[in-house]
């Protein structure tokens, strides 16, 4: 009996959440690392069919870079990263379109198998995000690697609003015609703002930002862009979090009210972040 009142209260300390998302667009990463582990996976699709059916409008955006890496080293090829970015050659390309469609069929099924609709697209697709080639990292050519311009969120807004989850994979199209591999971090945010999102979670395998990344408690709750600023320069956020810093300070500037960076790995972490009076991650916002 207790148990069930439990229960009750569990729900009923959301509604005052559910009540004011209603019908609130919510742009979600879903991080490369935490895609590989089934139950995990799993978890935050329900999670994401659980917003849809209480009247939020979920976008999903996902990346695929260990199912890459994995072919890459396959090929006895060497992967590459530059301050986070995949240096990117057109053997590589062809692997990060193939893996990346994979994935985003998995999900698309498996949001379905669990009672969502959902569509894939391809930010290539349609001309959805349009990118210009990333300028050199450290006086590196990163190859095909892209910048985004321009989302037309119009195709994405026509899903949101027929109810259906768009799952998006992050390639882009350059002017000169290539596709591109975008850090997937970046697709969310300018998607984000495209939308006018009231938030952005990015979902990762680490608690958030950590002031030492050898300890997962000293996660940072609540931060405010200056705050991050600092902690570049000093170097305690580096290699794959400045993507998602840097998008959560585009979206943030871009009229996105909140932006998240939760661990993936904590079941129901999205829920616990948006429905309860307690996060789980890193919240930051504007000031
Ligand atoms: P994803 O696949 O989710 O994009 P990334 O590997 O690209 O994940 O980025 C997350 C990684 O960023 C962490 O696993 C960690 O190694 C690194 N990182 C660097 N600085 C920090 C920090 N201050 N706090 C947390 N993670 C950090
Ligand atoms: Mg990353």
């Amino acid at each position: 009996m207790l148990e069930m009142i439990k229960k009750a209260d569990v729900l009923i300390e959301a509604l005052p959440y559910i009540q004011s998302f209603y019908d609130k667009t919510v742009v979600i990463k879903y991080g490369g690392a935490v895609l590989t582990d089934t139950v995990i996976r799993r978890n935050v699709l329900e999670d994401i069919v659980f917003m849809s059916y209480v009247g939020m409008r979920p976008v999903l955006v996902h990346g695929g870079g260990p199912y890459i890496s994995k072919r890459i080293e396959e090929l006895g090829k060497e992967t590459r990263f530059v301050r986070g970015y995949r240096v990117t050659d057109e053997e590589t390309m062809e692997i990060v379109e193939e893996e990346l469609s994979k994935v985003n069929r998995d999900i698309v099924r498996e949001i379905i198998s669990l009672g969502g609709s959902a569509i894939s697209l391809s930010g290539k697709e349609d001309h959805l995000v349009e990118v210009k080639k990333h300028a050199d990292i450290e006086g590196e050519d990163v190859g095909f690697v892209g910048d985004v311009t321009k989302v037309n969120g119009d195709v994405i807004q026509r899903m949101i609003t027929s109810d259906i989850i768009p799952v998006i994979s992050p390639v882009g199209i350059g002017k000169d015609g290539f596709a591109y591999n975008v850090n997937a971090d970046n697709v969310s945010a300018e998607i984000a703002r495209s939308l006018g999102a009231l938030k952005l979670v990015l979902l990762t395998n680490v608690r958030g930002i950590l002031k030492d990344l050898t300890k997962p408690e000293s996660v940072i709750s609540h931060i405010t862009l200056a705050d991050i600023e600092d902690l570049i320069e000093k170097k305690v956020i580096a290699g794959g979090m400045i993507p998602k810093v840097k998008a959560c300070t585009r979206a943030l500037e871009r009229g996105v009210k909140k932006t998240h960076i939760i661990d993936g790995r904590i079941p129901h972490g999205i829920l616990l972040e948006i429905f309860t009076d307690k996060g789980v991650g890193t919240e930051i916002v504007k000031r």
